[in-house]
């Protein structure tokens, strides 16, 4: 009951609480996303269980943080070591559990989950100098100092890679951790906790409360000895932690949607354009940083329109650990639906849906054609709201100012592409834009030491290098005088 084997690998499916396997009296049902299968049956928590995970972590804390970065280091190499020679089994288990594709977990996803870890354990010895300067032959000290308990929450998108992006900033900075995992991607954190044990964590400083948002989340995020929140999910979720942060007044970190345009200027390299276009269905559209508006030049719309049906048509859909598969299915059905939803009421509006538009009948279960909607009306449901799936829309500009406008034209901030034969040309419209992160004639080419996070609605403050620290971190000036 407590243990299932998914793709070969045991997981334990109870809480991981100061260093102890704990069960609830509840649990819940996990299954797969590729074909339905049961994968077991998962710890369900609450109160109770929040707040053992954040005593626990609460107890340890001093002890971690007198380690220093160095010696927390030690830990955290061994664990991204561990990491790394899991990365068969972790892949795995990973797609079972949500999906995605197993040659990408192999090759990208895994290594960065080890990276995510080792790159901020390494940040925090080596770039995280005391800031030292004079003031009328005062010295300022600035250090980061380790702040208490991370309550950490996150998706089923990319769950182990999201966590780690996470817990490597938190654990490097002295914090302890209680992660709440998505409720529909158990596994991956119920295997780490594992590896934490093997790399010699002190237990305690590294905790797992799996279960529902609205009750395990909900406990974790209103819990008074918090020093920190970090959440990665939607806008919505946001709102009800921030409002729960409130009465205590811990500080809150959010990365949260987007619906980020895809500008294909009139003097792009269409070959380009149109790969980088078609990209944008990668993980089955359930990625936050898609570029979900493709924002065409008129001079090239007809040829581009044409190539990137092409290019799509060739898109193979299918089970996830074939590795000829580009596109694997939806994470779960209340997902599934909720994208027919946004679809099906398009249709209904009169949209012009010229790709896809519906479940892929041949595979059944969770699987939705890549779809793309041309020339959707400007204020549509479709074009304004975050689909979190294989949708894409198409408009046409003519002017630079009307395609900054239109990028520009949305309560998201996240990302942007922009994909231009001329630096000066793109330059001048990417500096025009409000988002986190733009890339120019590329995608997802991204540096854990460059800033990640989103503007407007897509999400409050910033991870990556120092920044992760400046969060996780309680920032202090020490004046010592002459
Ligand atoms: P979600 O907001 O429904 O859930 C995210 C997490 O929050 C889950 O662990 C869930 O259990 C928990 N949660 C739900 N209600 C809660 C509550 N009341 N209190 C505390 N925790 C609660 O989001 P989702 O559907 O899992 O993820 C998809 C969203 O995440 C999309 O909007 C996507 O764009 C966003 N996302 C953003 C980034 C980024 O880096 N900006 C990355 C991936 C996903």
């Amino acid at each position: 009951m407590n243990e299932v084997s998914v793709a070969g690998v045991t997981i334990d499916t109870r809480h991981f609480i100061g260093g102890q396997r704990v069960a609830s009296k509840e649990t819940y049902t996990n299954t797969s996303p590729i074909d339905g299968s049961f994968l077991g049956e998962i710890a369900r928590g609450g109160q109770t269980e929040v707040d053992a995970a954040v005593a626990a972590a609460k107890a340890v804390f001093p002890a971690w943080a007198a380690l220093g970065a160095k010696g927390r280091g030690e830990f955290l190499h061994t664990l991204a070591d561990l990491i790394e020679a899991n990365n068969e089994a972790l892949s795995q288990l990973e797609t079972m559990d949500n999906g995605s594709l197993l040659r990408s977990h192999r090759r990208g996803v895994m290594p960065r989950v080890a990276m995510n870890i080792r790159f901020f354990a390494d940040w925090a010895i080596n770039e995280l100098h005391h800031d030292v300067f004079e003031t009328r032959g005062h010295t300022n000290n600035v250090s980061w100092d380790p702040s208490g308990v991370a309550a950490l929450i996150t998706p089923w998108n990319a769950p182990l890679m999201l966590a780690t992006w996470k817990i490597g900033p938190a654990l490097a900075a002295g914090d302890t951790v209680v992660l709440k995992p998505a409720e529909w991607t158990p596994l991956s954190a119920s295997f780490f906790a594992d590896l934490t044990v093997q790399a010699g964590i002190p237990a305690g400083v590294f905790n797992v409360v799996q279960g529902f948002g609205k009750e395990a989340g909900a406990a974790l995020v209103a819990h008074p000895d918090l020093a920190r929140i970090s959440f990665t999910g939607s806008v919505p979720t946001a709102k009800t932690i921030a409002r729960a942060a409130a009465d205590n007044l811990t500080p809150c970190s959010f990365e949260l949607g987007g619906k980020s345009p895809a500008i294909i200027l009139g003097d792009a390299d269409l070959d380009l354009a149109v790969e980088i276009a078609v990209e944008q269905y990668d993980n089955a559209g359930q990625v936050c940083l898609s570029g979900t508006r493709l924002l065409v030049h008129e001079s090239i719309a007809v040829e581009f329109a044409a190539r990137f049906a092409a290019k799509a048509a060739t898109l193979k859909q299918g089970d996830p650990r074939d590795p000829d598969t580009d596109i694997g299915p939806q994470i779960h059905q209340v997902h599934f639906d909720r994208i027919k939803g946004f679809v099906d009421r398009a249709k209904a509006d009169g949209e012009n849906i010229v790709m896809g538009g519906e479940p892929n009948a041949e595979l059944g279960g969770l699987y939705f054609r890549p779809t793309l909607v041309k020339n959707p009306a400007q204020n549509s449901e479709i074009l304004t709201s975050e689909v979190f799936g294989p949708v894409l829309c198409m408009q046409t500009f003519v002017t630079d100012d009307e395609v900054v406008a239109m990028a520009n034209g949305t309560e998201f901030g996240l990302a942007a592409i922009v994909v231009s034969g001329d630096r000066a040309h793109a330059h001048a419209i990417s500096s025009q834009l409000v988002a986190g992160t733009i890339w120019v004639n590329c995608f997802f080419v991204r540096d854990l030491k460059a800033p990640f996070g989103g503007s407007k609605k897509s999400g409050i403050g910033r991870d990556g290098g120092t920044w992760s620290f400046d969060f996780y971190a309680d920032i202090k000036n020490t004046v010592v005088s002459p």
